[in-house]
């Protein structure tokens, strides 16, 4: 509290992100779903290739050249693509393009009441109410519970966020089919290690409501360099690009754009970095199951598990702390029985696995 800040500053409650560790200590980290491997190595080459006299110049407002490279990889065209600075900013500027007419309606953005933690706290900062829907039993996200419903609009991440859990295509169908009023927000952070899924965005023609929101943190291992986009009807588009030029007409730097059009060019790095990380998902899911472990089945770059009998899910992840490797645990009713593990390596998962048998 300060009486410098204003009333809105005052009342905040602002996400709270995994813990990252001090510079050079040595953990495994598997608690902020990133990416274990390193970014295609076409970044590499346009770093070393990078003038920075260019770095004098302000950048390219759009970040145009990575809007393409989108663009070509699912098919659209420029105006479908809105890029900004990591997702999170993608999202806080389609809570403000897209869901502050509460203010005019009283209507709620709906979410699921365990989902992304940071679509509570927009709403909250941006004035939205917002209502949290509960999940069905086995965090099963049922469609029905977003239809028919008086709403200002609908954010759902898929795959969902802790629980890891896919909602598939005709479902996502059925919501826009019965909110053709309201922009609906599916987060795709995670969809790229999703087996058999179909993006939203192939929907994007069909649906001049639907915003489909990614990341390069994730399947791209560009956590780093702070890159998302959004992808819909060019008018949701414009909506996002009037918001974000009354707030930062820059989001995306000069080295950013050039290394996240690098990495969105080179598919055939980043199909073999999503199967790696599937594999090893699938392994870490059969260990887990064969210790007594409670999974959701996973379409994520992390699992959501529940630990046997013999330990509860915090005392676990504070043995797991103090040797060395950092899971994600959330205290907070009905998931506080649950880990959430970001998928690491072959041998961090090993060595995963070695201290928690430890541990049983
Ligand atoms: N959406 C979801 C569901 C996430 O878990 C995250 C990562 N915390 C993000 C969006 C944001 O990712 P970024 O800002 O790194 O693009």
């Amino acid at each position: 509290m300060s009486k410098y800040w204003n009333k809105k500053i005052n009342s905040a409650t602002p996400y709270v992100a995994g813990e990252q560790p001090k510079p050079g200590q040595k953990v495994i980290k598997l608690n902020t779903n990133e990416n274990p491997y390193p970014p295609s190595p076409r970044v590499r080459e346009v770093l070393a290739d990078f003038d920075i006299a260019d770095l004098r110049l302000y950048p390219n407002t759009g970040s145009d050249i990575v809007r393409d490279a989108v663009a070509k990889v699912y098919g659209l065209t420029r105006d479908n693509v809105f890029v900004g600075n990591g997702s999170d900013e993608v999202l806080a500027l389609c809570w403000q393009t897209f869901f502050e007419k509460e203010y005019n309606t009283g209507k709620a953005v709906l979410v699921p009441d365990i989902s992304y933690s940071f679509y509570p706290v927009f709403s909250s900062f941006y004035d939205v109410r917002c209502e949290c829907v509960p999940l069905r039993e086995g965090f099963y996200i049922d469609p029905e519970d977003y239809c028919g419903r008086e709403c200002c609009g609908i954010a759902i991440a898929n795959p969902n966020a802790p629980t890891a859990r896919l909602m598939p295509l005709d479902d996502i169908r059925k919501i826009l089919d019965a909110n053709p009023d309201v922009p609906v927000l599916i987060d795709e952070a995670y969809a790229d290690f999703a087996e058999g899924y179909t993006t939203a965005a192939s929907l994007i023609n069909e649906y001049k409501n639907l915003i489909v929101v990614m990341t390069l943190s994730k399947s791209y291992s560009l956590a780093g360099i702070r890159m998302g986009f959004a992808m819909g009807d060019p008018e949701l588009i414009t909506g996002l690009t009037m918001a974000r030029d009354s707030f930062n007409s820059y989001p995306g730097d000069r080295v950013a754009q050039k290394v996240a059009e690098a990495a969105l060019l080179d598919r055939e790095y980043w199909e073999e970095t999503c199967k790696k990380i599937i594999a090893t998902r699938k392994w870490t899911e059969s260990e887990l199951v064969k210790l007594g472990f409670i999974l959701t089945d996973s379409q994520a770059n992390f699992v959501w598990a529940k630990p046997p009998k013999q330990i509860d899910a915090q005392t676990l992840y504070n043995a797991l702390k103090s040797k060395g490797i950092l899971i994600r645990y959330f205290n907070k009713p009905v998931i506080c029985d649950y880990l959430r593990i970001t998928i690491g390596t072959d041998d961090e998962m090993a060595a995963l696995m070695d201290a928690i048998r430890e541990e049983l």
